[in-house]
C-alpha cells in the first residue's frame, strides 16, 4: 500500500510555515511519521494519508472527504502523467502543498480471441437494453460515498491463483480495441472460494449481469470500492457489513470470461486502481 509522502514544494508554503511555530512543529511530526514513505506514486496507485490539521483538502483543486480523524484517499488513474498538487487549509488558509510525482507504467497490449460475438459488440436490442440498464445500476453504486474507513487497512488478494490478466492492459477482443483492464485477473478452479478483500459494505451483488455475470462490490469508505466479477455463486446480499477474509462468493466462468477467473479491481467513484499496488507495503 502506497501512503502519502509529505513534502513542500512551495515557498510560499514554506515561509508560512516558518511564521507559525505551531505549523512548524507539525510538519516536523508528519516528516517523522512518513519518513519510511516514497515521494512518487505509479499510475493505478490508491494513496492514503492522514492530516489532523486539515479543515479542507483539494487534489488538483478538487476538495475529498476527510474524515473525523483526518484520514483521507484519492486515486492515480492509469492515464495520470502531471504531477498532482496536494494543498491542505484551514481557517488561517492554506498552510501545506504536497507535490506528488507520477511513476510511468508500462501497459500490455492483451489480445483475446473466441469470444462469442454477442459478447464483444452486441447488436441484439434486448441485450443492449439490458446493458444499458445493468450499467445505470454500475454507475449508480461507484456514486456512494460512504463515511466508512476502512480502506486504510491492509488490503488481501481475494483467492490464489494464476494471474492471467494485469491491470492496465489494452484490450483487443477478437480484434476489436477495447476499453483498458481494470483489475487483474486470478485463474484458479471453478468453486474456489473467493474473501472479501478488506472490511466493507455489500453495495450490489448478483448473480447475472451481461458483462460480468455474478458481481458482487463491496464499499470501504469514502468512494473506495471492490468488484468481483464472474462468479458462480454470490454469497452474500445488498447492505451486508463483511469483515476482511469473508467468503462471499465462488469462482466461475460467469458473464464475458473464457474460462474459470476472478476479476478483482478497485476503484474510487470512477476511476480504477491496480489491486497488486494495494497489496504491497
Ligand atoms: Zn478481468
Amino acid at each position: 500500500m502506497h501512503r502519502l509522502t509529505w513534502h513542500l514544494t512551495d515557498i510560499k508554503s514554506l515561509m508560512v510555515l516558518i511564521n507559525r511555530v505551531f505549523l512548524l512543529l507539525f510538519y516536523f511530526n508528519v516528516c517523522v511519521f512518513s519518513s519510511e514513505l516514497s515521494k512518487s506514486f505509479p499510475q493505478g496507485s490508491l494513496v492514503i494519508g492522514q492530516n489532523n490539521e486539515a479543515n479542507e483538502i483539494f487534489v488538483d483543486g478538487e476538495p475529498i472527504k476527510i474524515s473525523h480523524d483526518g484520514y483521507y484517499v484519492f486515486p492515480i488513474s492509469r492515464e495520470q502523467i502531471e504531477p498532482i498538487n496536494v494543498t491542505y487549509s484551514n481557517s488561517d488558509g492554506i498552510f501545506l502543498i504536497h507535490q506528488i510525482s507520477i511513476e510511468k507504467q508500462d501497459y500490455d497490449i492483451q489480445r483475446i480471441d473466441g469470444l462469442p460475438e454477442q459478447m464483444v459488440t452486441p447488436l441484439d436490442d434486448n441485450i443492449i437494453k439490458r446493458i444499458v440498464a445493468e450499467n445505470e445500476v454500475i454507475k449508480e453504486a461507484k456514486k456512494l460515498d460512504m463515511d466508512l474507513t476502512y480502506f486504510k487497512e491492509e488490503f488481501i488478494q481475494p483467492t490464489t491463483g494464476i494471474i492471467s490478466g494485469v491491470f492496465g492492459s489494452q484490450r483487443i477482443l477478437n480484434g476489436k480495441a477495447k476499453s483498458p483492464h481494470r483489475g487483474i485477473d486470478i485463474a484458479t478452479d471453478e468453486g474456489t472460494p473467493v474473501m472479501s478483500c478488506n472490511e466493507g459494505i455489500v453495495i450490489h451483488a448478483e448473480s447475472d449481469l451481461y458483462y460480468t455475470g455474478g458481481t458482487i462490490i463491496i464499499d470501504h469508505g469514502h468512494g473506495v470500492k471492490s468488484i468481483y466479477a464472474h462468479l458462480s455463486s454470490v454469497n452474500v446480499e445488498v447492505n451486508q457489513k463483511v469483515s476482511k477474509k469473508d467468503i462471499i462468493g465462488k469462482v466461475g466462468s460467469t458473464g464475458r470470461s473464457t474460462g474459470p477467473h476472478l476479476h478483482w479491481g478497485v476503484m474510487v467513484f470512477n476511476t480504477y486502481v491496480d489491486p497488486l499496488l494495494l497489496l504491497e507495503n
